[in-house]
């Protein structure tokens, strides 16, 4: 397997771009450990199916190097880079049986045939296709003929790197779980670099070590679920990871404190900001805590969610959400306070670190 170097990547679809708007891609610039599980997440138009594509070879980049394991693939077709790709939808042949099918990248690298079956047959248990190898791959349902595709990304175990775009779509909701978990596990077991298109944050957050958080042609973090969680380097990615997403609230900063309309707070860092610069306080809702002590909010709507309350409310103005435990009270006279360590703050919408 390899590492992945993408360097100054940028990509226009038309002709002759004429501002940085007509760019798909604006700059991507970074390396991806080799044996990485990486999921490119972010809403659709962001660029996600651009860069995997410009990866496995389908689109050449408009500027920018591609390099595996320092080797520059940039020139190479797909073939040249030896990827397996997994698509939204099944690349299969339906001719075949459902064995062929996932035997045909193996033999057709001349693989010993006892390797192929070991392989295949592997494959067959963790796609839950066993009892329907001898069968022509044209009578399966459309999820059992995704799982095919699935076991032929898999298959091999000599390729550069295994891409994929969006491969559960058509998977039911409760075998999306089933393989998304043995996804992991084969990972952990073989340690093949993936490369995981997606837009839903759960299928991101449970499967990949590092999840990667597009924004408009841009890569805006690269981090561990975590660290997406705790530490978003970007409001859109406080936004758009967690359910729901961070509250941004406008602030002043002077020194440690932070000022909130005419509420003070003192932080456990100094940010380092420059002077008249916007800022912004980014807290999670879970980390807000609602009780009798602190700003005072006005609740606007109570969402009930199961094991905890979404409560929607005011503060200056402004909005903010709160989760509260399903048992959790609200005061006649609501109050809110953050935990200083949950506190980020942001300086024309990137995280501002300590000084
Ligand atoms: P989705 O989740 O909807 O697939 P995405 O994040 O994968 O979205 P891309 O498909 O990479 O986004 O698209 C990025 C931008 O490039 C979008 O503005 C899109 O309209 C544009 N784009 C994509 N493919 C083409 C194309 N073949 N020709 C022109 N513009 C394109």
């Amino acid at each position: 397997m390899a590492r992945i170097t993408l360097e100054h990547i940028r990509h226009a679809y038309g002709e002759r771009p004429r501002s940085e708007a007509d760019y798909a891609l604006k700059e991507v610039h970074h390396e991806w450990n080799d044996g990485g599980a990486y999921a490119l997440l972010g809403p659709s138009g962001c660029g996600k199916t651009t860069l995997l594509n410009i990866i496995s070879g389908l689109l050449q980049p408009s500027e920018g190097r591609i390099l595996f394991d320092g080797r520059d693939v940039t020139e190479l077709s797909t073939q040249g880079r030896n990827i397996a790709q997994v698509f939204q939808f099944p690349v299969i042949y339906d001719t075949m049986t459902v064995y062929d099918n996932l035997a045909f990248p193996l033999r057709n690298r001349r693989v010993p045939e006892a390797e192929v079956d070991r392989r295949v047959r592997e494959i067959l248990d963790m796609i839950g296709l066993a009892d329907r190898a001898k069968k022509k791959a044209r009578g399966l349902t459309a999820d059992q003929k995704q799982k095919i595709s699935l076991g032929r990304g898999l298959v091999r175990s000599d390729v550069n790197a295994i891409l994929f775009d969006e491969p559960l779509t058509v998977i039911d909701p409760h075998m999306k779980w089933v393989l998304r978990s043995q996804l992991k596990k084969l990972h952990r077991q073989f340690g093949f670099t993936m490369v995981y298109v997606t837009h839903d944050q759960t299928e991101a957050l449970t499967f990949a070590d590092k999840v990667v958080v597009m924004h408009d042609g841009q890569i805006v973090q690269i981090g561990t679920p975590a660290e997406l969680f705790e530490r978003p380097s970007h409001t859109f990615v406080g936004y758009f990871i967690g359910s729901p997403g961070m509250n941004v609230l406008p602030a002043k900063i002077d020194g440690i404190t932070v000022t909130l309309g005419t509420d003070a707070i003192a932080l456990d860092y100094r940010p380092n900001i420059a002077a008249g610069a916007t800022t912004e306080l980014g807290i999670r809702p879970e980390f807000v805590r609602l009780g009798r002590e602190g700003m005072a909010v006005r609740v606007i709507k109570v969402e009930d969610v199961g094991r905890q309350k979404i409560v929607r409310a005011e503060l200056g103005g402004k909005p903010i959400a709160i989760v509260v435990p399903e048992n959790g009270e609200i005061p006649a006279e609501p109050r809110v306070s953050f935990d200083p360590a949950a506190i980020n703050i942001y300086a024309n919408s990137w995280r501002v670190g300590r000084e």
